[in-house]
């Protein structure tokens, strides 16, 4: 399998501290690579983590808020500079067209690159590719927010004592995952389904029906937790998480992986936030987030 990982580009909310930048997370799928909420100086990130322009066939921006979307200037001029040569598509909520805009024609430059802009405005499927659907689910922030979610297909992985008992081996393993059929013996009799992996980003939000819908069954989640549960009528108000929340969710549904991130500039000690996440319960990996951190995506159990 190709490479899944999450490099962190930068973890803070609203304003960069002298340890993390704006946000920005680059997620590797098989070979594609794809850009959530480019903030401030994610650029500049992208060199430090060694992310080229060329790498980027998405970006993928919840809301517009500074943290999560300034950064859209300075990325959609680089990978024109580049002359990056595929499409590149951009997600983002259609109620911010205006912003996007602006960002993207923040300043004069020769634009060589295809840029597609697919806006979202509704819940659902944006894109089907072989390795993946990506998909979106409002979010509840005082402006409009989506998180996104990547599923894998589910594919088939053959039993070889199954294999054996029927005698199939060699060309003919091929030939009945081919033809679903050999010598009166079904696929299903010698396989069995393997679960597509997935993936999902859910960013400046109060609890709400998306966030457990992008969170379920997750091999990765990656989930702002902006507060620490003593603030949680400060989250509430400004419609964001808290740690214990957001590990929480990931408990209930399943997550194996849990990132934390997007944290206030309040907190000095990052190991209150994974001290929450496991009071709440959470029992799978967790990994408290920090700049030119790679993450992989958990190997399929
Ligand atoms: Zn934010």
């Amino acid at each position: 399998m190709s490479v899944r990982e999450l490099v962190v580009l930068g973890t803070a909310s609203q304003v960069p501290t002298r340890h993390r930048n704006h946000n920005g997370y680059l997620l590797r799928w098989d070979g594609e690579g794809i850009l959530f909420d480019p903030g401030e100086g994610t650029q500049r990130q992208m060199l430090r983590a060694g992310v080229a322009a060329h790498d980027l066939n998405r970006i993928c921006v919840t809301h517009f808020h500074g943290d999560h979307s300034l950064g859209l200037a300075g990325v959609i001029q680089r990978i024109n500079l580049d002359r990056v040569p595929h499409e590149v598509t951009a997600h983002y909520p259609k109620s911010g067209q205006r912003f996007f805009d602006r960002l993207r024609h923040a300043t004069a430059y020769r634009e060589t690159v295809d840029l597609t802009e697919a806006p979202v405005d509704k819940d659902g499927d944006l894109a089907v590719t072989p390795s993946y659907t990506l998909q979106a689910h409002r979010l509840s922030h005082p402006v409009e927010s989506y998180g996104y979610g990547l599923t894998e297909p589910d594919g088939r992985r053959m039993l070889p004592d199954r294999l054996a008992a029927h005698g199939i081996k060699g060309p003919d393993v091929g030939r009945i995952q081919r033809e679903g059929v050999l010598n009166g013996v079904r696929l299903d009799e010698v396989s069995e389904i393997r679960r597509g992996q997935r993936f999902a980003f859910v960013m400046d939000t109060r609890l709400c029906d998306g966030v457990y819908a992008l969170a379920d069954g997750c091999d990765m989640l990656v989930i702002e937790s902006t507060f620490l549960d003593e603030d949680t009528d400060l989250a509430v108000e400004h419609g964001h998480l808290t740690a214990g929340q957001a590990a929480t969710v990931a408990r209930e549904a399943g997550v194996r992986h849990l990132v934390l991130t997007h944290f206030s500039q309040r907190y000095t000690d990052p190991d209150d936030f994974e001290r929450q996440a496991r009071a709440a319960g959470f029992e799978g990996e967790l990994t408290v987030a920090h700049d030119l951190l790679r993450i992989p995506v958990p190997k399929r159990l």
